[in-house]
């Protein structure tokens, strides 16, 4: 605890950390006229991560952008991150005079904090049979601002992010591959590294989510957690609206299926839907914006989400991220 303490008061932030770790809670400091956005999510090996295959650094990493990935969504600017992690002993102690499990993970985690400006400002620790690691984030954005997933309107057109598949392709890699792999070192380097990259490091749109939020851009947002049948569906529902996927327009990296672009989850990226005439530019901050489809009125007669390939449209079903259950 000591040594995570100590990690954590070097982890940089946008000084909305009044007291960090040390006291019975932590202080944030909020403007005013902000809202406060809470996350949390729970990692648990087996079923999010695998000990055999994801180097510490990536689950570190990994468990915190699932929940950056979450204030992205919402166009909200990290405040603090919350980390409690229950460890089975092995993973926090250290062999041969090289670093622990768990000062590895923390590795991953602190370097994405760290390009975030997201302190690490309290936590818990705990002996546990298996490893698990439950992230909470708290963000902050304007009053009434916040980008939500029930505004999408008929006639809106649906953008996304970066690019679909990469975390679903890298994962099949990992899964062939996992025996050949050195994990004593960060995986950011060797043979695989470029196509592992989005499976074990993929980066959240916190600066593209704050952007549109502040453009008003933006009808409806989510992140793309489950996999794009999956969440754009979970727009549609709340906005009560349908749309249309066109396969053509889905952007992949060379080496993924469109059945990864399509159904694989933990890809992070944004989905969203602006007004037909809003002026979306190709890039924002860096990375690609790529319209893939358009929403169209609910019928009960039709499938909420249809999938067009030229002139040949089926309805496209969501199939929920397994993880490795
Ligand atoms: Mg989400």
């Amino acid at each position: 605890l000591r040594e995570i303490r100590r990690r954590a008061a070097r982890s940089p932030g946008h000084g909305a950390v009044r007291l960090g770790i040390g006291d019975d809670c932590a202080l944030l400091r909020t403007r005013e006229d902000e809202e406060i956005a809470v996350t949390t999510d729970l990692s648990i090996a087996g079923r999010h991560f695998r000990l055999d295959w994801h180097p510490p650094e990536s689950v570190g990493h990994r468990t915190l952008a699932r929940g950056l990935s979450d204030l992205a969504a919402m166009g909200a600017r990290p405040l603090a991150a919350f980390l409690s992690l229950g460890l089975p002993h092995e993973l926090t102690t250290k062999r041969d005079g090289k670093h622990s499990w768990v000062d590895r993970f923390l590795s991953g985690f602190l370097s994405l904090a760290a390009a975030h400006k997201t302190p690490l400002a309290g936590g818990d620790l705990a002996e546990s049979p298996i490893a698990v690691a439950d992230i909470v984030l708290v963000g902050a954005v304007p009053r009434g601002r916040a980008l939500l997933r029930s505004g999408a309107q008929p006639g809106d057109l649906v953008y996304v992010t970066g690019s679909l598949g990469g975390a679903a392709a890298g994962l099949a890699i990992l899964s062939v591959n996992a025996a050949r792999i050195d994990f004593s070192a960060d995986a950011r380097e060797g043979e695989f590294a470029e196509a592992l990259a989005p499976h074990l490091f993929p980066q959240p749109r916190i600066a593209q989510g704050e952007w549109l939020r502040r453009r008003g851009l933006a009808t409806a947002a989510l992140d793309v957690s489950d996999g794009l049948s999956t969440d754009l569906n979970h727009l549609c529902e709340e906005s009560g609206v349908a749309a249309t996927v066109e396969q053509d327009f889905l952007p992949r990296s060379s080496g993924v299926s469109i059945e990864q672009a399509l159904h694989g989850g933990e890809d992070y990226e944004l989905l969203f839907t602006a007004r037909q005439n809003a002026r979306v530019p190709r890039r924002i901050r860096g990375v690609p914006i790529t319209r893939i489809g358009y929403i169209r009125r609910r019928r009960p007669e039709e499938p909420p989400i249809t999938l067009k390939s030229g002139s040949v449209l089926a309805p496209l079903e969501p199939h929920g991220w397994e993880h490795f259950s």
